[in-house]
């Protein structure tokens, strides 16, 4: 495992229990991953020793993190079996690669245009109307590396602020939802879906998913024929997600590409028979899929940092609930924005799962 990350973490311990062993090598001596490997390599993700020794010890490699150097990968894909490939994750590291191939394969995004320059903006204007959302093209994650402008000077301005760093200005759209498509897809291309999530979104990170989604069957249908179509595009090989909008019109809008297991997967630890690190396992391994289909509806809520204040949440009142469990992803530092877990909650009726759920996000306090 590429990566020390939660995500990483819970795709150790799904291989764990499939009987593998597992390295990870991250930089981090206290990633969550790193902590509960059966080896943990401290290293950076170029440092070729490392590489090697991990290529050496490992009969597959996979990740959890999409800024990973694709040259990373291409080294390691001359000495063992690499999934996702670099290929596929050099079309999803910059935002502006990725929308361009989303368009090529006939599947619309918001409308956007490449930023390397004030002249750009200046350009833009023609094909993007504000507001917009001016964003770093590399490495930007849960809102951050993101500046709302209402007009051609705050662009200007955003950009400086942003370092002159190669950006996307995109069109903000009035949404109606967000949801998500998570899937996992073989080495024989195979695909295999996990039930549409729907997702709430704060300050631009993650809040609250829920499934089943409230959005039409035809829409879900049309979200995962679009997932699928970026899948087979890419060749891909493992769990990935799709993120879409959902307009004031009921037009499906792809966002952005994971490719990794995917926070609004959460809920499939608990709701789905075969979770989907189990799926990232399984295709990793060339293993037969497990049914990822839905067993219960669920809600799940993220614990950001934010609920820590200055002592522990109250963990006692929200396992109060028989049906809500609780994952935590070890994190020594509670920092406000920081993922440090989430809860999932159970119940055969949606709107039941959704009030217990906001109820014991409530009680942690
Ligand atoms: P990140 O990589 O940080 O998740 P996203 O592009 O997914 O970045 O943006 C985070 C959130 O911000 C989205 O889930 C959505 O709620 C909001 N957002 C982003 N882009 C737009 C847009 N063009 N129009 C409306 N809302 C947007
Ligand atoms: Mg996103």
């Amino acid at each position: 495992m590429l990566g020390g990350g939660q995500l990483g973490r819970m795709f150790t311990s799904a291989a764990q229990s499939m009987g593998y062993r597992v390295v990870v090598l991250d930089p981090d001596q206290n990633s969550p991953a790193g902590i509960i490997a059966d080896q943990h390599i401290c290293a950076s993700y170029t440092d070729e020793q490392a590489l090697k020794q991990m290529a050496e010890q490992c009969a597959a490699i996979t990740t959890e993190f999409e800024n990973i150097p694709a040259s990373t990968l291409a080294f390691l894909e001359q000495r063992t079996v690499v999934h996702p490939s670099s290929t596929a994750l050099a079309k999803t590291q910059n935002r502006n690669v990725e929308k361009r191939f989303i368009n090529s394969l006939g599947i619309a995004t918001v409308p956007f245009a490449s930023i390397h320059s004030q002249e750009d903006l200046i350009a833009a204007t023609h094909s993007v109307q504000f507001p917009a959302i001016l964003k770093v093209a590399t490495f930007g994650y849960d809102g951050k590396g993101q500046i709302v402008c209402e007009n051609l000077d705050a662009a200007l301005q955003a950009f400086e602020a942003l370092g002159q760093k190669e950006c996307v200005l995109e069109q903000r759209i009035q949404l109606d939802r967000e949801i998500s498509v998570v899937l996992a897809r073989s080495e024989n291309g195979e695909v295999y879906n996990f039930p549409v999530a729907e997702n709430v979104h704060v300050n631009g990170i993650l809040h609250s998913t829920r499934v089943p989604a409230t959005v039409s069957s035809a829409q879900q249908q049309t979200a995962i024929e679009m997932a699928d179509k970026i899948a087979a595009g890419l060749n891909y090989v493992g769990t990935m997600a799709v993120e879409f909008f959902v307009d004031q019109s009921g037009n499906i809008i792809a966002n952005e590409i994971a490719p990794r297991p995917h926070n609004s997967g959460h809920y499939t630890l608990d709701a789905c028979h075969s979770s989907q690190f189990e799926q990232q396992v399984r295709m990793l391994c060339g293993l037969a899929s497990g049914d990822t289909s839905l067993i219960t509806p669920v809600v799940m809520i993220n614990l950001l940092g934010d609920v820590w204040g200055s002592s522990q949440p109250n963990w006692q009142a929200a396992l109060q609930l028989p049906n809500v469990k609780l994952h935590l992803y070890g994190k020594k530092e509670a920092r406000v924005g920081r993922k440090m877990g989430h809860i999932n909650v159970l119940d055969d009726a949606a709107e039941s799962a959704l009030n217990q759920a906001s109820q014991v996000f409530e009680a942690l306090k």
